[in-house]
């Protein structure tokens, strides 16, 4: 029996569907848009696009989105003039990603989006604790949850900051981004043979040491203080191992974005003992929707979601259960989703997925595309 549109949608009012990791934020404030108007979804990598625009989070049934604020990092422009020259005729907001202070940027993104937030305050909301998204979801609106991706916006007051950013809500904070940010060491994060990869020499200081440095733990114990999850992705496997060694281990970790080695051997990727370690702080793995990162097999990259079926079926190969897969599809950050699920308005083919094809009991559909998101904030959020 096939699972009927309406089963889908009360699976997805129950669960509640949760996006752990996408950038309706970088639309809005990027390129000034309005996020009740849906631009396009094309397959492909296109900046243009608009993926999780609210028309699109309706549609698809979204009822969570841990929504990340980014400011883009300088150096990708400096070390890229191709690409800087691109921003700087597309993105009405380039010379303010460039210049004034990175903090203050980031709170414009988050004022943007806020703003976006109450054009329709019948319909989204922002949550500032889990009570709140409860109270949303009751209301029929998609609750959004600020999150920070790219600790390089903090300031040299870290604790000041963190200080700030709890207040208006934030939930998590990607430790770092692609480039090395005086915190914690990334793991190349651009995929090879992306044209900007071609055209330009990107100098991500990969090779920095320490892989976490001591102000990279000040913010980890800041963060512990003040109740907000660290996510490691981005960060390579010695500041992962790092981060894992500070984090006290009664607190949840998450990876928000990401793939497993077993299906793309690179730094980026989580290792099996990785997997268990999230397991072990009863923690989550978003699997990200970008075939690049869930299979070094390019044959199969027209197809997401096969990939994402065996991503999850790995992660519940290591752990025994479905307890830590969750979704964290990066849509709207510019990258390059798989042709079958190019945008929130097709997440019911992942429920169908699990229902059908791999024959899920319903009460493992709904942690995996809800449930565990919404255990893991519990235990880890204000
Ligand atoms: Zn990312």
């Amino acid at each position: 029996m096939t699972a009927s549109s309406e089963t889908i949608a009360r699976i997805h009012r129950e669960a509640p569907l949760t996006d752990v990791h996408a950038h309706p934020s970088m639309k809005a404030w990027l390129f000034r848009r309005n996020l009740w108007h849906h631009y396009w979804s094309a397959s492909g990598f296109d900046p243009l696009t608009s993926r999780t625009d609210f028309k699109m989070l309706e549609k698809g049934g979204v009822g969570v989105v841990w929504s990340a604020l980014h400011l883009p990092e300088r150096k990708l422009f400096k070390d890229c003039f191709v690409l800087g020259a691109a921003a700087f005729l597309l993105v009405p907001v380039y010379l303010r990603i460039m210049h004034g202070d990175p903090f203050e940027r980031l709170l414009e993104i988050m004022d943007a989006m806020e703003r976006e937030l109450l054009r329709r305050p019948d319909r989204t909301e922002l949550a500032q604790d889990v009570a709140d998204i409860e109270r949303i979801r009751r209301a029929g609106k998609i609750a959004f949850v600020h999150t920070v991706e790219g600790a390089h916006v903090l300031g040299p007051d870290v604790e000041k900051d963190l200080g700030t950013l709890a207040r208006r809500g934030v939930a998590m904070i990607t430790l770092t981004h692609f480039y090395s940010n005086g915190l914690a060491v990334p793991a190349d994060g651009i995929p090879e043979g992306m044209i900007i990869k071609r055209l330009c020499r990107l100098n991500f200081g990969l090779g920095d040491t320490p892989a976490l440095t001591d102000k990279g733990r000040t913010v980890l114990r800041k963060m512990s203080d003040l109740d907000m999850i660290v996510d490691v992705t981005h960060c390579n496997e010695a500041a992962r191992a790092a981060v894992y060694a500070e984090v006290d281990s009664a607190r949840p970790i998450v990876a928000s974005h990401i793939g497993v080695k077993r299906y793309r051997h690179d730094p980026y990727n989580l290792h099996d003992d990785e997997i268990r370690e999230i397991q072990r702080r009863n923690g989550g793995i978003g699997i990200i929707f970008m075939p690049y990162w869930l299979s070094s097999d390019e044959k199969e990259h027209h197809e997401g979601l096969p990939m994402i079926r065996k991503t999850m079926e790995h992660i519940h190969g290591v752990t025994g259960s479905w307890d830590h897969v969750m979704l964290g599809t990066d849509f709207d950050g510019f990258t390059d989703p798989p042709d079958d699920v190019q945008d929130a308005s097709r997440l019911g083919e992942v429920t169908r997925m699990l229902l059908d094809d791999m024959q899920l009991a319903e009460s493992d559909v709904k942690r995996i595309l809800g449930g565990n998101a919404m255990r893991v904030l519990r235990a880890g959020w204000q």
